[in-house]
């Protein structure tokens, strides 16, 4: 009773009551008002019509200087119409009395009319109405707006009650899809994230379900990835710790002997853990948003060289050359230095990585519009058209084997992408298998321009 009360339909309903009851309620006011004003307009013209013929008939009962037959006219015509008529002559001596008391003079409050003969007047009528008993008299006609009224009271309750159960029923099959879409948050809401709901329409409510259906399958999504999260931070974890379970044990059974070789295996070990938890730390702030970042206008040319520089001889060591072109003049960037470093860094790591002896690694800068662009290129593998759209996903990795071998678990483009997002920049990967790869990443210039040092 309580929840029914506070019910959308509830409102509904009674809202409606309301406004049928005012509407109802001011059409059978107004409708009484205007049938008792024409009521009274007819019943007026009626006594004005009667008093007109009842003066023809007296003036006809004139002639001569003398009434004939006045009196069974004024007593037919008193008795037809529920009248007391007075005829006086123009002495006022009463000629004719429907009620026969020929001594006492019309009452006060009679209607009065001249009786004409010839153009001159010859005496008056005067009518008031019937104080004696009446054979059959007539019914008011107040009768008539009472029954207007009636009518229009049961019309209208009939009316009321018809429209309150069609309310109810429209209301019910509106209200319908909403409580679904209550009953399914509620659901989800408790943890059953696969509830749905199917409301047809295109009206606002079948929007809603919409809106709700798709809040769902992200709730449901950011769900899954953060299972697969959990799972994969697990499996990363598992290998470098079980790898160190292992070497100490050996060492513990004495099958191995604690030498600076088997220390610098585990301390490999610990370094990949470490560097992976760094990894992690990172990616949660960037996530969250809460990554800080010192930005300021900065040169990008020497971030850029100073990174080419720092890979040049392990990549020269596997025969690879790196090439480094930016335009004379390059403008200032709105960085910061040390996490562009790392973007650049990574995708530097990755061409190396990627590329075989004899390849070229090849950075550009350009300037585009208000954006600087940096393309990193090589010459290596290539990563096959199916994996292209996922390379920037977190753990993803095109060869998972070969790239754990390298000490890779598929977080350094996804740290890459989401350090370049909070500079407020993006990148993107271009690649032809068997010819190389180009990343690609653009930042917003400083907005006061200013060229490098
Ligand atoms: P990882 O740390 O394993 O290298 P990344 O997120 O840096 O992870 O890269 C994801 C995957 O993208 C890698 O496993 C690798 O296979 C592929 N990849 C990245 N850069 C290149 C490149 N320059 N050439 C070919 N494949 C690449």
């Amino acid at each position: 009773m309580h929840s029914w009360f506070f019910s959308l339909q509830f409102r509904l309903i009674l809202g409606f009551t309301l406004v049928l009851a005012l509407a109802l309620g001011s059409i059978s006011w107004y409708v009484g008002f205007a049938a008792q004003r024409e009521a009274e307009r007819f019943q007026q013209e009626v006594e004005e019509a009667r008093s007109a013929r009842l003066e023809a008939l007296v003036s006809r009962a004139y002639s001569a200087r003398r009434w004939t037959d006045l009196q069974p006219t004024v007593e037919q015509a008193g008795a037809l119409y529920g009248w007391r008529v007075v005829v006086t002559d123009q002495a006022g001596q009463v000629v004719g009395d429907s009620h026969m008391r020929f001594g006492r003079p019309p009452r006060p409050g009679s209607r009065f009319f001249p009786v004409l003969s010839g153009g001159s007047q010859v005496g008056s009528v005067a009518i008031a109405p019937s104080d004696a008993p009446e054979i059959a008299p007539e019914p008011p006609f107040s009768r008539l707006v009472t029954a207007v009224q009636r009518s229009l009271l049961w019309t209208g309750l009939a009316a009321g009650a018809g429209g309150i159960l069609l309310i109810s029923l429209i209301s019910r099959r509106i209200l319908a899809p909403v409580r679904l879409l209550s009953s399914a948050a509620h659901g989800l809401g408790q943890g059953d994230l696969t509830r749905r709901v199917t409301a047809p329409g295109r009206n606002e409510v079948g929007q809603l379900a919409g809106t709700f259906n798709i809040m769902a399958d992200s709730l449901q999504q950011a769900e899954q990835q953060r299972r697969n999260l959990v799972a994969d931070v697990a499996h990363e974890l598992r290998t470098p710790l079980s790898n160190i379970q292992g070497y100490l044990e050996a060492v513990k059974d004495g099958l191995l002997q604690p030498d600076s070789a088997t220390i610098e295996t585990v301390y490999q070990q610990v370094l990949h853990l470490s560097h992976l938890v760094e990894d992690l730390r990172l990616l949660a702030l960037t996530e969250a948003g809460t990554l800080h970042l010192n930005s300021e206008p900065d040169s990008l040319e020497d971030a850029l060289r100073r990174s080419v520089d720092a890979v040049r001889p392990r990549a020269e060591a596997r025969g690879i050359a790196v090439s480094l072109n930016v335009p004379p003049e390059f403008p200032m960037v709105e960085i910061d230095r040390t996490r562009i470093t790392q973007v650049i860094g990574n995708l530097l790591e990755n061409a190396i990585q990627h590329t075989p002896e004899s390849g070229e690694v090849t950075v550009l800068a350009q300037v585009i519009g208000l954006v600087a662009k940096v393309t990193v290129a090589d010459t290596g593998e290539g990563i096959p058209p199916e994996d292209l759209p996922y390379v920037f996903e977190r753990f993803y990795r095109v060869d998972a084997s070969r790239s754990r071998a390298t000490g890779g678990v598929g977080l350094g483009l996804t740290i890459a992408r989401k350090l370049v997002e909070a500079h407020r920049g993006a990148i993107r990967v271009e690649s032809t298998p068997g010819k190389g790869s180009r990343f690609i990443f653009e930042l917003p210039l400083a907005r006061t321009p200013a060229t490098k040092n």
